[in-house]
């Protein structure tokens, strides 16, 4: 009999939908029983509700399950949601109202006061939020914006060491990012386009968030100045950020030693062996071009990000580039490896056991 826990996927035919579903299929913990998306898909087999653009095949344990309409109700502890922002809020309060746990990649709930900003690797202790939660049982755990998280994903040993004093980031963030059916070819191909709605808001929000420190009141944001700009470029999948860094600190250390700090970092997930955790969440390139989306962006199944470039900064003391996968580690990836911790964490309401020993 198969023991793995039952999951809903919401927005499962779009652009995360489907990374989702890719990913869980044969995941040793969770199972895909129910997928959701708007009037548009429900009622229709999987496998034609969605406009397959996966690299793998399309999973057979979901091809023919009926898509419902997002807003009924779902059987499934666990909800991982890749829903437009424009429904995310009212939909995810609502299913954690009915007790399942909502793991989010949407922006709506990212900054409630009593939420989680959760990258496993940084921010584990922060998942204790969720027993502060209004809602009745269920709960919900929120996944950064997909350029954040690797950013603070490469800043979490730093801030460590040294304190992170300020940030300033420029994106080269991949057409996947926008979503289906994506932005026209006509305004991408052999173009490049300085302006995502919202994103550089969400880089200058969420990072203080993800490195501040869980006190009695919530979250307490980390000091960090923050300066983003973004850009959509012609890239399929992988979000580069070229960053400037102050610390408080370190100004003694040389590249080769900061770079080791990077490299060396581990966390919780890589304790507990999670089945999404990337042995090694950073890897630290020496090539001189390095790192790019085509040849990086799939360490470790997408789960780890890469950084290069690490030198000296004239203005703010350090400067590097760092990638990540925007749909699997800033996205479903990271939203499934959230899941995992909530689960070796006993969070999942109704699912008892111990995990990760019960795989
Ligand atoms: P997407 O490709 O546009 O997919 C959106 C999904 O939401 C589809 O399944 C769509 O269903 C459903 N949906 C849209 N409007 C709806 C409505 N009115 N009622 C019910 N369902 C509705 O977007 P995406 O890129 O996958 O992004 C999903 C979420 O993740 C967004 O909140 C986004 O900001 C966030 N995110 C995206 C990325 C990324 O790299 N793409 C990274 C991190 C976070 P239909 O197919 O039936 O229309």
């Amino acid at each position: 009999m198969d023991q793995r826990i039952a999951v809903g996927v919401l927005g499962a035919t779009g652009s995360v939908g489907q990374r989702f579903v890719s990913l869980l299929d044969e995941h040793p913990w969770f199972r895909v029983t129910e997928v959701a998306a708007s009037k548009r898909s429900a009622g229709k087999p999987y496998s034609e509700a969605a406009q397959w653009l996966q690299s793998s095949p399309l999973p057979e344990a979901v091809a023919d399950l009926t898509v419902r309409e997002v807003g009924a109700s779902m059987d499934t502890p666990i909800v991982f949601s890749a829903l437009s922002a424009s429904v995310a809020g009212e939909v995810e309060e609502e299913m954690a109202g009915q007790g399942h746990l909502v793991i989010s990649n949407a922006r709506s709930h990212r900054m409630d006061p009593d939420v989680p900003l959760l990258i496993p690797e940084v921010n584990p202790d922060h998942l204790a939020l969720v027993d502060r939660q209004r809602w009745n049982g269920g709960g919900i755990i929120t996944n950064p914006n997909c350029s954040t998280i690797g950013i603070a994903l490469a800043l979490k040993p730093l801030h460590d060491a040294f304190g992170v004093r300020a940030l300033h980031a420029v994106t080269l963030q991949a057409v996947s990012g926008a979503g289906l059916p994506g932005v026209p070819s006509v305004e991408m191909l052999d173009n490049a386009i300085p302006y995502i709605p919202g994103e550089e808001d969400k880089i200058e929000r969420e990072t203080g968030k993800i490195l501040g420190d869980l006190t009695s009141a919530g979250v307490e944001a980390a000091a960090i100045e923050v300066s983003a700009q973004c850009n959509r470029v012609p890239v399929v999948d992988g979000h580069l950020a070229a960053v400037s860094v102050g610390l408080k600190g370190g100004s003694e250390l040389d590249a080769a030693e900061l770079g080791r700090i990077l490299a060396e970092f581990s966390g919780e997930p890589q304790d507990l062996g999670l089945p999404t955790a990337p042995a090694r969440p950073i890897h630290v390139l020496s090539g001189e071009a390095d790192p790019q989306p085509r040849r990086h962006r799939d360490l470790e199944g997408g789960m780890a990000v890469s950084v290069g470039r690490l030198r000296p900064c004239p203005i703010l003391g350090w400067r590097f580039v760092v990638l990540s996968h925007n749909t699997i580690r800033g996205a479903a990836g990271g939203a499934i490896l959230c899941g995992e911790l909530a689960l070796a964490r006993g969070l999942v309401p109704g699912v008892s056991g111990t995990w990760p020993s019960a795989s």
